[in-house]
C-alpha cells in the first residue's frame, strides 16, 4: 500500500521530517481533524526549531501561534480576503467569509498576489485553503493555475469535508490525505474500508446534491440483486455511522436540531428491513435513503 494508507497526521509529519514536501495537499474528511492537521502541518513547514515540529519554542512557532481573530470577508468589504496564521508572514489562511457561502476568486487572486512577493526568510511558505469544497468554479480555475505553476518552496494545503465538489484537475494535482471518521469503526477488509470511506466522503457533500445527483448516486446500485443489495447494505452502514456523527455534532453544537437526523435514522432502519426482509429493489432503497439523508441536512 502507498503512503495513503498511513495515518494522515503521521504522513504529514513524515513529509516534514524527511523534507519531502509536495507543493499541494488535499486533506479531506468530516469534522475538525483535517483543519487542525492543516494548521499544524503549515506551522511545521516554517518551524526553524528541532523536530518534532512545530517545536513551539522557536521564533517562527511563537509567531505562528500568536492569536489572530481577524474575520475574513470574501468580498473584501468588512475584512481581508485572507489572513496570516498568527502573525507569521509566510503562512496564509483562506476560508469562506462568515456571511458567504463560497470561497471566491478574489480570495485566490489575493493569495496569488501575496505569493508573487518574496518570502520573508529563506524558508518555506504555506497557504491553507480551508472550506475548499466551497470554492466556486472560477476560484477553482484560478487555483488550478497556482497548482500548475507552484511558486518555489510554497505548499498549498486544501482542506475539504469532501473532495467530491472539487474539479478532478484540482484533485489530481494534490497529494490526497483522507481522514477517516474513526479508524475503529472502519470495516477490516481493505476494499470494504475503502468503499466505506468513499461513502463518507460523498455524504459530506450531500447537502448540496440535487435530485439528479442523488438518482445518479443510487443508480450505482443497479444490476444483479445479490451484489447490489450487498452494496446498499454497506452504504447503509456507512450512512448510519455518518448520521451518528451528525447527531453528536448537533448535541455538542447546542443550536442545531437533532430531530431531522433522528428521522433519517428511522428511514435508514426501515430501508434496511426492506432490503433484507422484503427483497426490495436495492436501487430504490438507496434512493429512499439518500433523499432522507439530504432532507435531514436541512
Ligand atoms: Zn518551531
Amino acid at each position: 500500500m502507498s503512503d495513503a494508507a498511513a495515518e494522515p497526521n503521521v504522513l504529514l509529519r513524515r513529509a516534514v521530517e524527511r523534507d519531502r514536501v509536495h507543493s499541494a495537499y488535499l486533506l479531506s474528511g468530516p469534522g475538525a481533524a483535517p483543519r487542525e492537521a492543516a494548521l499544524a502541518f503549515a506551522r511545521a513547514l516554517v518551524c526553524s526549531g528541532d523536530a518534532p515540529r512545530p517545536c513551539e519554542a522557536c521564533r517562527d512557532c511563537r509567531r505562528s501561534s500568536a492569536p489572530n481573530e481577524i474575520a475574513i470577508d470574501g468580498a473584501g468589504k468588512s475584512g481581508p480576503p485572507y489572513r496570516q496564521i498568527g502573525d507569521h508572514p509566510d503562512l496564509l489562511w483562506v476560508e469562506r467569509g462568515r456571511a458567504d457561502t463560497r470561497v471566491r476568486i478574489a480570495q485566490i487572486r489575493a493569495v496569488q498576489g501575496a505569493l508573487r512577493l518574496q518570502a520573508s526568510g529563506a524558508g518555506r511558505r504555506a497557504v491553507v485553503i480551508a472550506d475548499a469544497e466551497w470554492l466556486n468554479q472560477e476560484a477553482q480555475n484560478a487555483l488550478l493555475r497556482l497548482l500548475e505553476e507552484p511558486p518555489p518552496r510554497t505548499t498549498l494545503v486544501l482542506v475539504a469535508a469532501s473532495s467530491a465538489g472539487l474539479l478532478a484537475t484540482v484533485r489530481s494535482r494534490c497529494q490526497r490525505v483522507p481522514f477517516p471518521v474513526s479508524r475503529a469503526r472502519l470495516p477490516e477488509d481493505p476494499d470494504a474500508a475503502d468503499a466505506f470511506r468513499a461513502h463518507l466522503e460523498r455524504l459530506a457533500g450531500i447537502r448540496s446534491a440535487g435530485a439528479p445527483e442523488l438518482l445518479d448516486w443510487a443508480e450505482a446500485f443497479r444490476g444483479p440483486r445479490g451484489p447490489a443489495a450487498d452494496g446498499v447494505a454497506a452504504f447503509l452502514d456507512a450512512a448510519s455511522s455518518w448520521l451518528r456523527d451528525r447527531v453528536v455534532e448537533s448535541i455538542g453544537g447546542g443550536g442545531a436540531e437533532v430531530g431531522p437526523w433522528l428521522d433519517a435514522f428511522r428511514v435508514l432502519s426501515s430501508c434496511r428491513k426492506a432490503l433484507v426482509q422484503r427483497n426490495a429493489n436495492p436501487q430504490m432503497v438507496a434512493e429512499r435513503a439518500l433523499f432522507a439523508l439530504r432532507e435531514a441536512t436541512g
